[in-house]
């Protein structure tokens, strides 16, 4: 797709995720300080605006808008953590004028690779990368004739998985990780978090671009 359509497509995504902030919200007061929903809310709301700002973007200069949007949309370690990861990503995706499946791969293990590095987290710690690694895991897997919509799916299943896997565990890192044991048989708010994000990327895509933008 070309820039037009890749910023269409994220802001369906985004305006749609917005609308599940109340429920991230209230998954990490069970086990943080509940300012996910403010996180999400405050981010996509700004990564929209921008991207709405920009004049006939390519894809990195999509990507890094996004990044800058989302990390200084509000002070919090999963902002600082998607907008450094998204920075990365953009950086590196090549300078090309069309996104395909393959950038997206790229983009997306550039993201969790940078998040793994500068969260000092790994698989298994009961963080996004949970939910993330997997994902990426199947974007990479899948056949290359595979219709879009059916490897979309595989990554939701793979995202699931890894949130289910990981609740019965311990947090191992940021403000859940104090709770220790008591943080065990919470789903974990940022790995539900890209879930979502997941979820409305997959009901984005096949809305009809006519109805992309506005509010
Ligand atoms: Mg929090």
């Amino acid at each position: 797709m070309n820039g037009a359509a890749l910023v269409a497509l994220i802001d369906r995504t985004l305006k749609l995720l917005a609308e599940r902030t109340d429920e991230l919200r209230d998954l990490d007061a069970a086990v943080g300080d509940g300012d996910l929903g403010i996180t999400v809310g405050k981010g996509c709301e700004a990564v929209r605006a921008r991207l709405h700002a920009l004049e006939d973007p390519s894809p990195v200069q999509i990507v890094k808008a996004a990044a800058i949007s989302a990390a200084n949309a509000n002070p919090s370690t999963m902002a600082a953590l998607v907008g450094g990861g998204l920075l990365a990503g953009g950086k590196a995706l090549g300078e090309a004028n069309l996104f395909e499946r393959a950038d997206a791969l790229t983009l997306a293990r550039a993201v969790a690779d940078n998040i793994a590095t500068r969260g000092k987290s790994a698989v298994g710690d009961k963080t996004i990368l949970d939910a993330m690694v997997p994902s990426v895991d199947a974007l990479e897997a899948s056949p290359v004739g595979a219709p879009d919509l059916a490897v979309l799916a595989a990554m939701i299943d793979a995202a699931r998985g890894g949130v289910e896997a990981t609740t019965s565990l311990q947090n191992q890192r940021g403000r859940a990780a104090w709770l220790g044991a008591r943080s065990a048989g919470h789903p974990d708010p940022g790995a539900t978090a890209y879930v979502r994000f997941l979820e409305a990327l997959a009901t984005a895509w096949t809305a009809p671009d006519n109805q992309s933008t506005g509010e």
